[in-house]
């Protein structure tokens, strides 16, 4: 059969060739039969040498998502096959089952999103070819696990590139929760209310690496969502945790699993983090432990520079707070800002405030966030853990 096809321009053909999934529109030389958004296409290099197939789009920058090397119908059965591999990997590592089932791209499902909560399910998708796809998504998910519900939390601003609608809906069953054990941290979830498909699996292990940290510790957890941080700490031996969130969904829920947990040595504050931390910065040295975890400060190349000052101003307000020999456990899932400029403007702000840093360790998001090496946009999360002298 023969397919609608993209042709490359000399020298645009490298990176699709080495791996990578994004064709963008100013790479494409000329294109053959007319397909449709969300139609399969044939991409070749300028030489009309095959690269594999993806998914078309002509209104948007990425013009094709590659999905596959050697040809493949994406009907049901195709799902069926990528969910499965999906699962190969969670399941060799994680013992509960919670977690992204399908992160896009790394999961060679560009544009889909599936969160897992047992049998609940969570769908984002960032793409028109997904959306168009849908009921064989379903199909796929009912087939393989007889899920309880499934949620679509079709919010994001990517949508928006792609015409796509903002909504939020229940496609199966019923508004529900779910309780997810994080090595004996008990967050009861609610994928349908909760912030973005519903829980931040990403930070997970190093939720878990931040309890080496808590013994006798006065503990600042800022942008503290449902308590991810917050509640590790405080279960694991800090004296006290104060988690700040400007989301009263989050705060509450934070409240509902810190008692669920049985803890007494939590306390939330719904707030802005800036306007916390203005009323408090003047008092010095307050807490051992801060943990930073604020959402993306940039969604494009243009704000990159607003959003590492927004960084180094956080941090030297953080340092403000923290007592000598305290530990800072910073995060940023700026995709735009690198790990290594990440960790010259936390350093920056150390030095401005007579601080000196040493990096203890540093890791990214886990491993159900998969990075392809071909791909570095596969990788966003940086969280980086400090010894404050
Ligand atoms: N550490 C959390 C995830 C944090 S996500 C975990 O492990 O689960 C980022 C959080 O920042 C969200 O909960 C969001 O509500 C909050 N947030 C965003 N802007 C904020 C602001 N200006 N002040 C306080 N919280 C904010």
């Amino acid at each position: 059969m023969k397919h609608a096809a993209v042709r490359l321009k000399p020298k645009e053909d490298g990176r699709i060739a080495a791996g990578h999934c994004w064709v963008f529109s100013n790479e494409i030389a000329e294109v053959t039969g007319d397909p449709q958004v969300g139609d399969v296409v044939e991409v070749k290099s300028s030489r009309e040498k095959s690269l594999g197939f993806g998914f078309y789009n002509p209104n948007t920058l990425i013009s094709v998502r590659m999905f596959t090397k050697e040809f493949r119908e994406p009907d049901k059965t195709f799902f069926v096959d990528r969910i499965k591999d999906a699962l190969g990997i969670r399941d060799r590592l994680f013992n509960v089952p919670y977690y992204r089932l399908v992160y896009g791209e790394s999961d060679f499902l560009p544009g889909l999103i599936i969160d897992r909560f047992n049998g609940l399910f969570s769908i984002q998708i960032s793409s028109a070819a997904m959306e168009k796809r849908m009921p064989f998504i379903l199909d796929a998910l009912h087939g393989l696990f007889s899920p309880a519900a499934i949620y679509e939390r079709n919010e994001s601003p990517t949508r928006e590139l792609e015409g796509l609608p903002q909504t939020r809906s229940i496609l199966h069953g019923v508004e529900q929760t779910a309780d997810y054990d994080e090595e004996g941290v008990v967050f009861r979830i609610n994928p349908f209310r909760g912030q973005k498909t519903g829980f931040y699996f990403d930070q997970r292990l190093n939720r878990i690496f931040s309890r080496r940290f808590a013994q006798g510790a006065r503990v600042l957890d800022l942008f503290s969502n449902e308590g991810g941080f917050a509640l590790n700490l405080a279960h694991h031996g800090a004296e006290s945790v104060l988690a700040v969130d400007s989301s009263q969904q989050a705060t509450l829920a934070l409240r509902i699993n810190s008692e669920l947990n049985g803890l007494k040595n939590v306390s939330v504050e719904t707030a802005d983090v800036n306007e916390f931390m203005s009323g408090v910065a003047s008092s010095g040295g307050t807490f051992d432990v801060v943990v930073c975890d604020p959402p993306s400060f940039t969604h494009n190349r243009k704000s990159v520079t607003a959003a590492k000052v927004a960084y180094r101003r956080l941090h030297e307000k953080i340092f403000g707070l923290l007592v000598k020999n305290g530990t800072l456990l910073t995060s940023s899932c700026s995709h735009h800002v690198y790990r290594e400029t990440f960790e010259e403007i936390v350093n920056d702000a150390a030095l401005r405030c007579g601080r000196t840093l040493q990096l203890l360790h540093r890791a990214g998001a886990a491993p159900d966030h998969p990075v392809l090496p071909s791909m570095p946009e596969t990788e966003y999360l940086k969280f980086d853990a400090y010894e404050v002298r």
